[in-house]
């Protein structure tokens, strides 16, 4: 027997956010595969023990059973995208956005910067399934968009418009990302953080750092790098140690009132993914892999990002 269930229902059966349920089907912690009309089906079986991992009740009625050899037709008719252009897109990830999108404009209205420049969410969305990749590659809209989610939490079709937004962000040549975004990723690769500062002269700096606040207000203070075994690790935005570095002394005292054990690493402890927001992957998978690899050998238990 099979289970069928929007995300939306289950994240609220659940208690939690909608992104999490489709983290757990694309990861496969929710054995779901998708079904017609924006819905997802799983054997029954697995929604029963997802309820007995949250200590609940299954949530039973007609509806959630689905007859398997109906489906078929069912599947090919609903996600079958309505395409005027003839043109078939390589951003759109979920066919059925063709119709279930409403082009309600809700999602304008939640959308705080909708109209600069003429952005528009609803608009992005009608071009992608409508296959007009190359404008939207090439428009500034998503590159003005903050990604603040604001537009998909209002969606009543629960169309995942920030995937849409970094897929059309990652599918420009890097070479035309704009400003310093892509620069920075290519530095952080390269050299450990998106400015390029080298591990000596940042431990040299916290150093000097510490030493100033034993002296200042802290007594005893010395700054932590590569202490293993130390609670919490702490990531850096590169801009501070660069640019602003006494604003670092401000965690680090409260760290000290607390009597927190914490560290920062001497190497890769950039905290800013500029990955994230370049529509990189790859380099954003990489970026975060080092700070876990940096949480295993300091052996620490809490990340605290700066962002
Ligand atoms: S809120 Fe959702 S359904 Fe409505 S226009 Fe925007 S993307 Fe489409
Ligand atoms: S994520 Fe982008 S498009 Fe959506 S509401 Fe925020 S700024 Fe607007």
């Amino acid at each position: 027997m099979m289970y069928e269930f929007k995300v939306s229902e289950m994240a609220e059966e659940f208690g939690v956010h909608r992104n999490t349920i489709r983290n757990w089907i694309n990861a496969g912690t929710l054995p779901a595969k998708e079904g017609p009309g924006r819905k997802y089906l799983m054997e029954f079986h697995e929604y029963q023990l997802l309820c007995e991992k949250f200590g609940r009740e299954p949530h039973v009625h007609g509806t959630n059973h689905v007859n398997p050899d109906a489906l078929g037709a069912l599947e090919k008719a609903d996600t079958e995208p309505l395409n005027i252009t003839g043109k078939k897109s390589q951003l759109v990830q979920d066919s059925s956005w063709a119709n279930a999108c409403l082009t309600c404009g809700t999602c304008a209205s939640a959308c705080p910067i909708s109209g600069v420049d003429g952005l528009d969410p609803r608009k992005i969305v009608r071009m992608a399934v409508l296959g007009m990749d190359k404008e939207l590659i090439e428009s500034t809209w998503p590159w003005k968009c903050t990604m603040c989610a604001k537009c998909e939490e209002a969606c009543p079709a629960n169309i995942q418009i920030i995937a849409l937004m970094r897929k059309i962000r990652g599918s420009r040549d890097r070479d035309k990302v704009p400003g310093p975004i892509h620069k920075g990723v290519s530095m952080c690769l390269e050299r450990g953080n998106n400015l390029g500062i080298p591990k000596d002269d940042f431990v040299y700096l916290c150093e000097v750092l510490g030493e100033e606040l034993a002296a200042e207000e802290c007594p005893g203070f010395a700054t932590p790098i590569d202490v293993h075994g130390a609670r919490v690790l702490v990531t850096v935005n590169s801009k501070e140690p660069f640019g602003e570095p006494d604003d670092m002394k401000w965690w680090w005292k409260i760290f000290y009132a607390a009597g927190e054990s914490w560290t920062i690493s001497s190497e890769y402890w950039e905290g800013v993914n500029w990955g994230l927001f370049s529509g990189d992957d790859e380099a954003m998978k990489t970026i975060v892999g080092r700070i876990v690899d940096n949480m295993r050998r300091l052996n620490c238990q809490v990340l605290l990002l700066p962002e």
